[in-house]
């Protein structure tokens, strides 16, 4: 254990998981942390509200119980998971397709054998590739050589029809861009943690997961609606409330913004748009996800009333995802996605409740990886970072990261 001196300071910039995680190792080692977050709430990039009975979170997101870490740092029974079915079905020309899970629904994946979305020889190659994922680690994916998930696929031998009518919508949806930019590193382990475990939603929303963390911090200060404007050597300018000196600060915010050595490099962020609409029924009776293939706006729809919610109300809630680039005004938005609805999947008489327009969900990173050594969250004597922007875009890199960076501190502290 580290010797602690009650006047080492330590300041987190951002209360997500990640500056979350950090403060809670550092309390377990003795250290009272102080958050400084621009908002007025934990949880970051995570937040879920109620309005007008619905419960909705901001942005379809979904956590994956596969992930290495949340079962370090969560108790997923309180959490009260929620769990989507194994899957997609896949809207082509009026038409759906459900594809099933090979591993997991063997039975199911024998419809999908002679679906059109892909030839025989792509569902092979699927097989094959689930059964080889399985057996490697996350840090031996992302040791792999990197090259952008579309070429990856194609290297792998798959058809430009499995691609198009698959790959395409389900990675779009969980990268938020539509030409699978995103490193191959990301799509092996994203679909190995599809492969291994539930994509699951708390009954009470996403906000759920950093909440419970929160809760868990007793020594950590949180300042909230407090936007840190600049970080330097030693010291941390806070928005209306001056300078502020600090041992050491851990920056889980975008740094490109806040530490001027690295402004010449700002972060850039793949986006979306989230759009909630309530309904009478459910055109998709189970829990799962409906992608819409081809050139649209829609890539993803999923009623968050087919699993348990904390919701008063008796109607169904639709979330619709558009990830397509667009110029248009949420009125426009509404009524093109209304039609796509209507005219691609065959949902209709939808009442629109909300938008969400996410401009930085996910942040573009180039050699994506898994962890990183202690040493590297360093980036000067007091300075450190944190957060999925230094790994790959995913709820476990912000946890990795935060534990990461709390055990960098603690181990300079303990060498001094
Ligand atoms: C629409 C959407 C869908 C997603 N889907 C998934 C998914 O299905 N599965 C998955 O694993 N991941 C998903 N993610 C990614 C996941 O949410 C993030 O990887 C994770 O929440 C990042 O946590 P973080 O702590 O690194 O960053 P953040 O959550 O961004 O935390 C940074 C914090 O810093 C605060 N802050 C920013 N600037 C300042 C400042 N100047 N001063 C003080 N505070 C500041 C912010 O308010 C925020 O609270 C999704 C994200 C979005 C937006």
């Amino acid at each position: 254990m580290a010797m602690i001196d009650s006047k080492t300071s330590i300041n987190i910039v951002g209360a997500g998981i990640s500056g979350l995680i950090a403060a809670m190792i550092l309390e377990q080692n003795g250290f009272s942390p102080v958050i400084w977050e621009s908002t007025d709430r934990v949880g970051g990039r995570i937040k879920t509200i109620k309005e007008n009975g619905f419960q909705m979170d901001l942005g379809f997101q979904v956590m994956l119980e596969a992930y290495p870490k949340i079962i370090e740092h969560l108790d997923l029974d309180e959490l009260e998971l929620q769990h989507l079915l194994a899957g997609a079905i896949i809207y082509h020309k009026g038409k759906s397709y459900s594809l099933g899970d090979p591993i997991r629904n063997p039975l199911k994946f024998w419809n999908v054998l002679f679906s059109p979305i892909g030839t025989l020889s792509d569902k092979w190659k699927i097989f094959k590739w689930f059964l080889r994922l399985r057996k490697l680690s996350p840090e031996q994916i992302f040791s792999n050589r990197e090259s952008t998930s579309l070429k990856h696929l194609k290297d792998l031998g798959f058809s430009d029809k499995i691609i198009q009518l698959f790959f395409k919508p389900f990675f779009s949806g969980i990268f938020l861009e539509t030409e699978l930019e995103t490193s191959s590193r990301m799509l092996e382990f994203v679909f190995k943690m599809f492969i291994e475990g539930n994509a699951v939603i708390p009954k009470k929303g996403m906000e759920e997961i950093p909440l419970q963390i929160a809760n868990r911090l007793f020594r950590t200060k949180i300042n909230f609606n407090s936007k840190v404007t600049k970080v330097e050597e030693g010291k941390l300018h806070i928005e209306g409330k001056g300078a502020l000196d600090s041992d050491f600060t851990i920056v889980s915010a975008d740094p490109s913004a806040i530490v001027p050595n690295l402004s010449h490099n700002p972060m850039e962020w793949n986006r979306c748009d989230n759009l909630y609409f309530a309904a009478n029924s459910r055109s998709l009776k189970p829990p799962i996800i409906g992608l819409l293939a081809g050139d649209y706006l829609v890539n993803n729809i999923f009623y968050a009333s087919s699993v348990e919610q904390e919701s008063e109300i008796e109607k169904e809630l639709l979330s619709v995802s558009v990830i397509k680039e667009h110029n248009l005004t949420t009125e426009e938005l509404v009524e093109s996605v209304k039609l796509e609805l209507a005219e691609q999947m065959g949902i209709k008489d939808l009442e629109f409740i909300k938008h969400f327009k996410i401009d930085r969900a996910l942040p573009k990173i180039v050699n994506m990886q898994y962890s990183v050594d202690t040493s590297e969250t360093q980036l000067s004597p007091s300075i450190y970072l944190t957060g999925d922007y230094l790994l790959n875009p995913s709820q476990n890199a912000a946890f990795v990261a935060g534990e990461k960076v709390a055990k960098a501190i603690i181990e300079k502290i303990g060498k001094a």
